[in-house]
């Protein structure tokens, strides 16, 4: 018999600490096998641009560098590979903090309407260079309180707009509210390439990408919609989305309405 396989000796030691423990052995090897893929996956994307940059600097300094314009291309992309880099440790910083619970929360009651209008501000020249407008789906002339982290909440908006922008070739991307009770729905709708049906679910994993190349180009990290996903548990929270491949795609959370004018003043911090 086989019953001196190790594999086997090892399952009969792991019955040995009962059940309680197995289940405690299972949970360690996860977490260690999470944790290896994960030290893969970064590797393999920090490679990605230092490898790009380089190339370019080595086949400058080979000799292209004579070459008035080439120098200015191979310069070019090699910062671009840099910036790219920039952006990727910046999200990894930033979702390893949300995630080891690092980054304090910090709740107040704000209006969400003009935090959205400069997330519409801030990126409209972007929007504008791909024959896009941005802006809100109706005029919201009376204030929306939230209770919610109001610089977390911006980001969220950010990576939302950001990616509307990435994966939308013409049209319209629309910022909205839908006051539901105590909650108000914000939803960020574009006319883009949407999400295959079968990959919805995995969009808010670290690193997956529909579709590789697009996104790299657009440079894209692909950690925003797991940052978005993150901040929002933070809140409790989390991010939904509708998606027609051809058509675009929808995404909208929920946040509680606070008090407003009424209440507490605007921008007055809770103390937690
Ligand atoms: P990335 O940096 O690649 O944009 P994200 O985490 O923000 O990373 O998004 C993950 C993937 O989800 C993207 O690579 C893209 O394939 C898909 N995706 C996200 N937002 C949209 C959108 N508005 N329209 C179509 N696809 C999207």
């Amino acid at each position: 018999t086989n019953s001196n396989h190790p594999l086997k000796r090892i399952n009969r030691e792991i019955y040995k600490y009962g059940v309680n423990k197995h289940k405690e052995i299972e949970d360690l090897k996860r977490l260690e096998a999470f944790r290896r893929e994960f030290l893969a996956d970064v590797s393999h994307e920090l490679k990605t641009p230092v490898f790009a940059a380089q190339g370019f600097v080595h086949t400058l300094l080979d000799g292209a560098i004579d070459d008035k314009k080439v120098r200015r291309k191979f310069l070019k992309r090699a910062a671009k590979s840099l910036d790219n880099l920039d952006k990727l440790i910046q999200d990894l910083l930033t979702l390893s903090q949300i995630e080891t619970g690092e980054i304090k929360m910090h709740f107040e009651h704000f209006n969400i309407v003009p935090l959205a209008s400069e997330v519409i501000d801030q990126l409209e020249n972007k929007a504008e260079r791909k024959d896009l407008t941005i802006r809100f789906d109706q005029p919201y002339n009376s204030p929306i309180f939230v209770h919610a982290d109001a610089d977390r909440i911006y980001r969220v908006i950010t990576n939302l707009v950001s990616n509307a922008i990435k994966y939308t070739e013409s049209g319209e991307i629309l910022v909205g509210f839908e006051v539901e009770g105590q909650k108000v729905q914000v939803y960020v709708k574009d006319t883009g390439v949407g999400i295959p049906p079968e990959h919805l679910s995995r969009i808010f994993e670290r690193f997956f990408r529909v579709e590789k190349s697009r996104s790299k180009e657009m440079g894209g990290t692909g950690l925003g919609l797991a940052i978005v996903k993150h901040i929002l548990e933070a809140h409790n929270t989390k991010v939904s989305v509708i998606s027609t491949v051809g058509k675009g795609s929808t995404f909208s959370f929920k946040l509680p309405i606070g008090q407003g004018a009424d209440g507490l003043e605007d921008g007055t911090v809770d103390t937690e």
